[in-house]
């Protein structure tokens, strides 16, 4: 485990901002990993660590993929993200407590960063944060936010799953394929809907059994046990449930000819990528295709976007896995480093 010091000198990112919360024996970590495009955006997640350096570690990873996600869905936002290390998560006074002095913390900040929720974060602790900072975003509607990011990222997923089946079979029509969808909550239940309106076979699954068949039901499709999911044939599967699921053991496993799903660290390892590149599988990078919400919590609540031009924007997701996968085939390297090289040009050119 690397110490403070040697993740400080080792980190690509701008600046840092520690604080330790004496009150909770917790950490604050707030990284700021690249401002070029606009100011830092991403979320917070709490979480307990073994170490405080491996909450730092955890800040440091997590903003530099924001500042790529960010780039990629052509927000004037850079990438940031927090982390409030606690000995255990907080509930009642406490919580709210805790959220108080962290939006006093993001308030000195005076905009660079700019936070939402993240694991074990949610809408009533951005309210709480709301109370003392401006800087925040994924509040509830009735505090003035703009509802929850799951149904937004839904319909990114769809469009992006259309951009997939378009590059691989020639036309984006889901009539008739088949579709599962791993995971039936927030973003993979509207998911189903969308799909199913489009004429797809939706198969579901999740290891809520009883959630994976209410799903299936209402979209007229089937329920798998959440065991089944590599084996199970398909046109598309749609990881929108854990992270890590693509690894070099499970990826021989796959049997479909298409990956497009919300999931976030889908990858369990780079090589995963190359896998599924040499099989001849189409991965839709995750962070791509799983940006629809951090695009409408940005467009609705802090650039003023019309229901239209949100819907815009959502669909531009597809065109830029269109332009991701233009750009792996020419250079023939894995969709997932095509994304990173346009991220990053997109950092650089600015
Ligand atoms: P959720 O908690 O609402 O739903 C997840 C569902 O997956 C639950 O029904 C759960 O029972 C099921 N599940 C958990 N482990 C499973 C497994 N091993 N196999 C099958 N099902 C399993 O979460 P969500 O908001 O729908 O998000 C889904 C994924 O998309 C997460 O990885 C999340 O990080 C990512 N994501 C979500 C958003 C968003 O706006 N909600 C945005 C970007 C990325």
């Amino acid at each position: 485990m690397l110490t403070f010091e040697e993740l400080l000198e080792t980190w690509d990112g701008e600046t840092v901002v520690m604080h330790r919360d004496g009150e909770s024996g917790g950490w604050i970590f707030v990284c700021l990993h690249s401002t070029r495009l606009g100011p830092a955006g991403g979320g917070t997640r709490m979480q307990v660590y073994g170490t405080p350096a491996e909450a730092l570690e955890d800040a440091m990873r997590l903003s530099a993929g924001m500042s790529r996600k960010l780039a990629v869905a052509g927000l004037p936002f850079g990438g940031g993200k927090a982390v409030i290390a606690v000995p255990e998560i907080p509930g009642g006074d406490r919580r709210r407590a805790l959220f108080l002095r962290y939006g006093d913390l993001v308030a000195s900040l005076g905009g660079t960063y700019r936070t939402s929720s993240d694991m074990n974060t949610g809408e009533a602790d951005m309210d709480v944060i709301g109370e003392r900072t401006q800087y925040v975003f994924g509040r509830s509607v009735e505090a003035g936010g703009s509802g929850s990011p799951a149904p937004p990222t839904a319909v990114g997923v769809y469009h992006g799953i259309r951009a997939s089946l378009s590059h691989v079979f020639g036309s984006d029509d889901l009539e008739g394929r088949i579709v599962v969808v791993q995971g039936a909550g927030g973003v993979g239940s509207p998911l189903a809907d969308h799909l199913a309106n489009a004429g797809a076979s939706v198969v579901v699954t999740d290891i809520d059994l009883e959630r994976a068949h209410a799903v299936a039901a209402r979209v007229g499709g089937a329920a798998v046990p959440a065991d089944q999911i590599f084996e199970t044939e398909c046109d598309v599967y749609a990881p929108c449930a854990v992270g890590g699921i693509l690894s070099t053991e499970t990826v021989p496993r796959l049997r479909c000819r298409i990956v497009a799903g919300s999931a976030n660290n889908q990858l369990a390892e780079p090589e995963a990528a190359e896998l599924l590149h040499a099989r001849g599988i189409l991965y839709a990078p995750d962070y791509v295709i799983n940006a629809g919400g951090a695009i409408a919590i940005v467009g609705l609540e802090q650039l003023g976007w019309s229901k239209s031009e949100l819907d815009t924007s959502l669909a531009r997701i597809g065109e830029t896995l269109r332009q991701i996968y233009k750009q792996a085939d020419e250079r023939g390297i894995s969709t997932a480093a095509a994304a990173d090289i346009l991220a990053d040009e997109r950092l650089k050119a600015s």
